[in-house]
């Protein structure tokens, strides 16, 4: 199977910045029930920005890039997502540190320790209906696969699988964190924006390993 080097992330990069900027629209519209209907534009103006900056400077390990996309984030995003999901992938690639290429085992314990970093930082557990609920299931799916013995594309689509399940499953749960959470009980009966894009995030990255 293909290790996952810098090639392997800006491939990943790549189909995510696809991704946001495909549904853009759709994600805020999610964000505006419960929100203020901007998780579309900010999460597609961060990741072409991330595009753009590997592009102008590009790192030579994946944990570089990682790092470099996770700062751009930072920088570009804003709200509650942008440092989120900045930490999410620069805590990822830190893990992964000087590097050339890892094996799939290595890149799921690089993103458990970018998702530790987002609960860490925001706060929120399981079933707060955030971006947290469909990462924490792919974490789960993909170890499970990768103990049993799957390889690393098999692996990656279960947490994606996992990922769109967590995503779905955050409609009928009450928001206790975020911006959502200050419409109490009318935060019932949306699918969270961040979960959604979450879900986007890691069906790039199976899709990557498919090739
Ligand atoms: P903002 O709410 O500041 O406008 P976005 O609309 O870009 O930011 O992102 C909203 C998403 O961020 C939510 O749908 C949720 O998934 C996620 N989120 C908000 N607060 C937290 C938190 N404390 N922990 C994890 N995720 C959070
Ligand atoms: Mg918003
Ligand atoms: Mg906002």
């Amino acid at each position: 199977e293909a290790p996952v080097d810098a090639a392997f992330v800006r491939r990943w990069l790549d189909a995510a910045a696809a991704a946001m900027d495909r549904e853009s629209a759709r994600l805020t519209e999610l964000d505006s029930p419960i929100g203020d209907a901007d998780h579309g534009t900010n999460m597609r103006r961060g990741f072409l920005a991330a595009r753009t900056a590997v592009e102008q400077d590009p790192p030579e390990t994946p944990g570089g890039v990682l790092v470099l996309v996770g700062r751009t984030l930072i920088s570009t995003v804003g709200g509650a997502s942008g440092p989120l999901y900045g930490t999410l992938l620069r805590r990822a690639g830190k893990e992964l540190g000087e590097e050339q290429a890892v094996s799939a085992a290595r890149l799921r314990d690089a993103l458990r320790a970018g998702v530790d970093g987002v609960a860490a930082l925001g706060g929120a557990g399981p079933e707060d209906k955030t971006m947290l609920d469909a990462l924490l299931p792919a974490l789960d799916a993909l170890t499970g696969a990768l103990d049993a013995g799957g390889g690393a594309a098999d692996a990656l689509a279960a947490a994606s699988a996992a990922a769109d399940e967590g995503a779905k499953a955050t409609t009928p749960l009450r928001a206790r964190k975020g911006r959502a959470s200050y419409l109490g009980e009318r935060s019932v009966g949306h699918q969270d924006p961040g979960a959604t894009s979450s879900a986007l995030l890691i069906t790039a990255l199976a899709e990557t390993a498919r090739g």
